[in-house]
């Protein structure tokens, strides 16, 4: 929901917004009897059979579930990030940018994220620093392609920003070289972090086993530690974490629940919602 340009999703040769994919990602489920809640889930309880999940005060039971909650934005863990979050410092350019217009911001990342949101950035800003903490970025070529060849966007390399600076909102950044070891201080009305994510797993502790990072570990592609309960998308997957890919994952999920369904000789809720359908 918070991507702008995606480049890489088949059927979109112009590329395509990320809410709008998501809009059609919606209406093409409803089509197919799809029931949407939005709402939070709060916690789940998979020890005993139907699971619980639970939103607030709603909840809801199910005999098979698949986990596709994703992954968040990680932050760099400076004590100025954290003060002025909101007032200043952002890890979404399609949420925030707008904020500042003929501004100097930083982005900080050299991945696609990174790319993405420098380049978004561009359509309000003054000047785009993207600060690296290597000399060569991680992001696809048609990504730095596009940040590379944009005026407005430049590159501090072997780079972090080690200190965020401002009262009320962010004044300034320190950048410390991590060759030499020296700081120096750069004025600055913004601060984008887009260093990768970690996988929303919290609800899931203490229920499904997950690895070091906190990624549900399948087996089987799909299969969690408890029968019934798969995974599917980003967070299961640290490595490839496309829209593409995790859409694939999501299809190879669903078709382990519906035959989990059928081999347990429960009543399939997807077969009879498909036999009312098609009535
Ligand atoms: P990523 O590929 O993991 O890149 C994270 C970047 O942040 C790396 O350059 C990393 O540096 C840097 N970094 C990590 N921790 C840091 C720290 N503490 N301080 C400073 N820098 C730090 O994450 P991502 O860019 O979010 O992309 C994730 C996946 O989503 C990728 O597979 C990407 O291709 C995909 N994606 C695709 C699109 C699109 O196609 N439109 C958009 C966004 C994301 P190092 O390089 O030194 O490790």
């Amino acid at each position: 929901m918070i991507t702008t340009d995606v480049e890489n999703y088949p059927g979109f040769p112009e590329g395509i917004q990320g809410p709008d994919l998501m809009e059609r990602f919606r209406k093409q489920a409803e089509r197919f009897g799809a029931k949407i809640e939005d709402v939070d889930a709060t916690a789940v309880d998979f020890t005993a059979r139907p699971f619980v999940v639970r939103a607030g005060e709603q909840m809801f039971t199910a005999d098979s579930i698949i986990i596709a909650t994703g992954a968040n934005a990680k932050w760099i863990g400076l004590e100025g990030e954290l003060k002025l979050r909101g007032r200043g410092v952002s890890a979404c350019a399609t949420c925030d940018a707008f904020f500042f217009k003929n501004k100097n911001v930083f982005v900080v990342g050299g991945g696609d994220t990174a790319m993405e949101e420098a380049n978004f950035l561009t359509k309000f800003a003054k000047s785009v620093t993207v600060v690296h903490r290597r000399d060569s970025l991680r992001a696809s070529k048609i990504m730095q392609q596009k940040a590379k060849s944009n005026p407005k966007i430049s590159f501090m390399w072997n780079s972090e920003v080690s200190g965020v600076l401002g009262e009320d909102h962010v004044t300034g950044l320190e950048i410390r070289n991590v060759i030499d070891g020296t700081k120096k201080e750069f004025p600055a009305d913004g601060l984008f972090v887009a260093i990768g994510h970690e996988p929303n797993t919290i609800l899931f502790r203490g229920h499904l086993e997950t690895d070091s990072r906190g990624y549900i570990i399948v087996s089987d592609r799909t299969k969690t530690n408890i029968e019934g309960v798969f995974a599917a998308g980003d967070v299961k997957d640290a490595r490839y974490r496309q829209a593409v890919t995790a859409a694939g994952s999501g299809c190879e999920a669903a078709l382990d629940l519906e035959k989990y369904l059928e081999e347990t000789h429960r009543e399939n809720p997807l077969e009879k919602e498909i036999t009312a359908a098609s009535r």
